[in-house]
């Protein structure tokens, strides 16, 4: 069904130049209206997956449905059931911190990309404990229920990938950010014990861990950081953010998604239980 990397002459429906074929396979994406999330779900609708996009945000989520439709010149569906050759993204308003919702959405599909997250930069004892909770829900008992949910359809058919959007923080730690960094260090314990346990199955389960990125995610922390670090807020993307990135440059939301796309691809059938880093350098030193 999954075909080679396909340069051109892809099959109706499948993929454009220069994407892997993924067509046949349903993919679901969470945190889907924005910045990685969004830039996954484009990505692999264009390359011929059947896309469910997940967010609390609905009307990015619209946003989002209309570009992809403008891309694929066909129509978009909203809520479950689309039928064959229907929709090439449908799109699902949830908050994942709901977990049994969680578990259910992930039901049934053959990609999963565990990707909402959000951010809190305070030094621990400022650190409202009911938001360190919440940021452990949302980006740790999230993934795990949503893994759960959609292994029951991956171990029948012999065939699955999940693929954890970690981040460099999964396997470095910074100050004043202790809910983000444990609960993706927590990530990449949960996606190697996935990959263990799918392995028999046909189940690859990965992250990839990207340094900082150019998203909303992180226009929105450089105020936290200013405050934090005390520096002016002009100097944080430098001092802070790239500080420690050999290469001196945000990823582009777009780099970690071939990734992701990478890692569903017949020639990454070996790759599992591995964190793939996108971090410029960063988990070199
Ligand atoms: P973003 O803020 O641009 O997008 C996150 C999306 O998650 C938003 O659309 C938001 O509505 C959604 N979301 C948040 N809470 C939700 C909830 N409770 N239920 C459903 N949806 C919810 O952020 P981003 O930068 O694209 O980050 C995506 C992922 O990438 C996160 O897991 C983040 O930790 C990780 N990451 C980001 C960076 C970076 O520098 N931006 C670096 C490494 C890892």
């Amino acid at each position: 069904m999954n075909g080679p990397m396909t340069p051109a002459a892809a099959p109706p429906g499948g993929a454009g130049a220069g994407l892997p074929d993924l067509g046949g396979r349903t993919a679901l994406v969470t945190g889907a209206a924005s910045g990685i999330g969004r830039a996954c779900a484009l990505h692999l609708a264009a390359a011929g997956a059947r896309v469910r996009a997940v967010d609390r945000d609905g009307p990015g989520l619209e946003r989002l449905a209309a570009e992809a439709a403008a891309e694929a010149g066909t129509g978009t569906e909203t809520g479950a059931g689309a039928g064959p050759g229907a929709a090439v993204l449908e799109t699902v308003v949830a908050d994942l911190t709901d977990l049994d919702e969680a578990e259910r959405l992930a039901a049934g599909t053959d990609i999963l990309v565990n990707n909402a997250g959000i951010q809190l930069v305070r030094p621990i004892q400022e650190f409202p404990p009911e938001e360190f909770s919440g940021i452990l829900a949302l980006m740790l008992n999230a993934p795990f229920r949503m893994i759960r949910g959609a292994l029951p359809h991956m171990y029948g058919q012999g065939w699955g990938r999940i693929i954890n959007v970690s981040s460099v923080h999964g396997l470095r730690a910074s100050p004043y950010k202790s809910a983000y960094v444990a609960a993706k260090h927590g990530l990449e314990g949960l996606s190697k014990v996935a990959a263990l346990e799918g392995a028999a199955h046909g189940v690859t389960s990965n992250c990839v861990s990207p340094g900082y990125v150019r998203t909303p995610l992180v226009e929105r922390q450089i105020a936290d950081q200013s405050a934090a670090h005390g520096i002016p807020e002009d100097r944080v993307v430098s001092e802070i953010m790239l500080v420690r990135s050999a290469r001196k440059r945000l990823v582009e939301p777009e780099e970690v998604a071939a990734a992701v796309a990478f890692l569903c691809t017949p020639q990454a059938a070996a790759v599992t239980g591995i964190s793939l880093p996108l971090d410029g350098g960063w988990t070199a030193h």
